[in-house]
């Protein structure tokens, strides 16, 4: 396993569409693999693989004390999302700043798993979250553009960025300053 190289913007693979994966073969594996290492030693909840210039569509997610083990998801589709609710977060590739946004509330998601089986995941909190944040990724979207007003995204400190607090996800009226770095 490797630690792969992770792209910051504005760097062209986030702002690019990551392409269906047909063919589950030994270097989808070892991407998963990679991504999964990477993901742990940057401290993030998530990773897509557009964040380490590929452009496939393959997404890794660990919730940390949810998740036992980490979750690989390959051609990843919303298929349904409830409701809507506001979260703190912050994005590997966007150092430095985080920000409030609207996330649904539920969600569903279809995908394949790391051998090709198709499975489906029903969740909500702060996975319904790091869901949509990663397969956004996907289709080259950041989480800073869904920013609704310019005063919803702040910098914060160097030191403050590793800091991944599983906190439950802040209801809108109660905005904790939680650091959820999803990835
Ligand atoms: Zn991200």
């Amino acid at each position: 396993m490797a630690i792969l190289k992770l792209r910051i913007v504005p760097d062209p693979f986030l702002r690019a569409k990551a392409k269906r994966i047909t063919r589950i073969d030994a270097s989808v594996q070892r991407l998963a693999d990679d991504m999964v290492e990477t993901m742990h030693h940057e401290g993030g909840l998530g990773l897509a693989a557009n964040q380490v210039g590929v452009l496939r569509r393959l997404i890794v997610i660990q919730i940390p004390e949810q998740d036992e083990e980490p979750r690989v998801l390959i051609n990843p589709e919303v298929v349904e999302a409830t409701g809507e609710r506001q979260v703190e977060e912050g994005c590997l590739s966007v150092p430095g700043y985080r920000g409030h946004i609207f996330r649904s509330e539920s969600v569903r998601v279809k995908a394949q798993d790391r051998h090709g089986k198709p499975l489906k995941i029903n969740a909500e909190g702060l996975l319904a979250q790091a869901l949509e944040h990663e397969i956004d990724h996907l289709n080259g979207i950041l989480y800073i553009d869904h920013l609704k007003r310019h005063e919803d995204l702040w910098k914060i400190e160097a030191n403050e960025e590793d800091g991944v607090s599983p906190a439950p996800a802040p209801q809108p009226e109660v905005l904790t300053p939680v650091e959820v770095s999803v990835g």
